[in-house]
């Protein structure tokens, strides 16, 4: 008989959503071989064909969830008014701002934070603003969202949900086909694409001889070159610092932090290389993204508001998109906030409006981080190889 399940599935947003709605609990989320989330069904005898992993799944979707006759646009410049959630936030602290508001107002907030145990980032589910902390700063790898979104009570609790707008976008159809929207608002953000967990993995057994097992990570900071150059990694490992307690008060979390390795994208470094170099996107990000620009189902979308207007700032503007009703009355009633508005394209100017294409070398990059290899060796290798290739045209020439 034909499987009405997600088996056939594969290279998919490995969003999660799946597995969250199945009655039978038999789908769980696993890196593929190339270090992408994806579904796997467990057991398939108890399996009862019912297509509701198929139904929320947007991959298996052309259209999204949210259809364009139900997006009115409407966008701003927004920072919070907070200086040290700015200046530990990626671009203007936007979205931490409103999922601490919405958290004082009793919801919960799911957001992304980075497990140092699993060496990932990963979905939970904020009840205090405290909690919540954990979520600030954008984390660039696929984030693992099955345990969160399975603890997701769908009827009575109200959610802020935020993600990637490929995960939000299941979200949406997940709570349609359970008729439990009006307990959620979905929140996602100018996505560029996520790179395989190979690279990350490759990263941090580049720098584990150094500094130890990892201990903090963290993507962007703009302390010390402020917004415009703020793709900077901070890594700590057992050897140069303490964990960080998250259970430590607000104001201590939101202070800077000084990690021992600091390596700027603008000085090279090579995890930035390879994620924004497009040499390891996932293929549903190249061929199957269709959230670019002004394309969402969520009801408020947040990015850097990079372009001509902000250029000169460097404490961090966040580009801030309402596509629902509902998202602009959360917009509009937020408090300790700067909201400028301006036209959709002066907000969204600098985004992308293809998706990611992936560079020649992205084989031979994915082949040696399957064999293993660590990122300089992954480098390493594929410097050699373009070289024989120019000296042998050479010698042909
Ligand atoms: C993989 C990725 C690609 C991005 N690409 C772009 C881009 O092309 N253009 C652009 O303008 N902005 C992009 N962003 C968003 C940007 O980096 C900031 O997150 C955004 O500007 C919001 O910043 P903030 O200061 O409001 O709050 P922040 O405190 O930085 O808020 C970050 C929010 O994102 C969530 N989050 C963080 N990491 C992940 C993750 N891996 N998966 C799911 N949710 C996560 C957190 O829960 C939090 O709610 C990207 C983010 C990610 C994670």
């Amino acid at each position: 008989m034909e499987c009405n399940n997600i088996s056939k599935i594969h290279d998919c947003y490995g969003c999660g959503l799946c597995s969250a709605s199945c009655g039978k609990k038999v789908i769980s989320i696993e890196l593929n071989r190339d270090g992408f989330y994806e579904p796997r069904i467990n057991e398939p005898d108890k399996c009862t064909n019912c297509g509701i992993c198929l139904d929320v799944c947007a991959f298996n979707h052309e259209e999204r969830a949210l259809k364009d006759e139900e997006i009115h646009i409407k966008s701003w410049a927004a920072y919070s008014n907070d200086e040290e959630v700015r200046r530990k936030c990626s671009s203007g602290g936007i979205g931490f701002e409103i999922g601490k508001q919405l958290i004082e107002q009793g919801y919960h907030a799911v957001g992304c934070r980075y497990d140092i145990k699993e060496q990932r980032a990963e979905h939970y589910i904020a009840t205090t603003v405290e909690d919540f902390v954990q979520s600030i700063g954008s984390k660039y790898i696929q984030s693992y969202t099955e345990k969160a979104f399975k603890k997701i009570n769908r009827k009575g609790q109200k959610y802020l949900i935020t993600g990637t707008p490929c995960q939000i976008d299941s979200f949406r159809r997940m709570i349609r086909k359970f008729r439990c929207e009006d307990n959620f608002i979905l929140m996602d953000f100018y996505c560029h694409c996520v790179p395989s967990m190979l690279v990350w993995k490759a990263y941090i057994k580049m720098l584990e001889p150094n500094i130890g097992k990892v201990t903090y990570a963290s993507w962007r900071n703009k302390f010390d070159y402020g917004w415009h150059d703020s793709w900077l990694m901070g890594m700590d490992g057992e050897n140069t610092s303490k964990p960080v307690d998250w259970h430590d008060s607000y104001n201590l979390l939101i202070r800077e932090k000084k990690t021992y390795i600091q390596s700027r994208l603008s000085q090279g470094d090579l995890f930035y290389k390879l994620f924004l170099g497009d040499v390891a996107l996932g293929p549903q990000c190249e061929k199957q993204c269709k959230y670019k620009y002004d394309k969402s189902s969520a009801d408020i979308r947040i990015g850097d508001l990079w372009g001509e207007t902000y250029k000169d700032n460097q404490k961090g503007v966040s580009a801030l998109v309402a596509f629902t009703a509902k998202g602009r009355e959360v917009v509009e009633g937020l408090q300790n906030v700067t909201l400028v508005e301006h036209p959709f394209e002066v907000v969204a100017e600098g985004q992308m409006k293809q998706n990611a294409k992936a560079k020649e070398t992205r084989t031979a990059v994915m082949y040696l981080l399957r064999k293993g290899f660590t990122l300089n060796g992954v480098v390493f290798k594929i410097v050699l190889f373009s070289q024989r290739v120019i000296t042998k045209l050479k010698s042909m020439l």
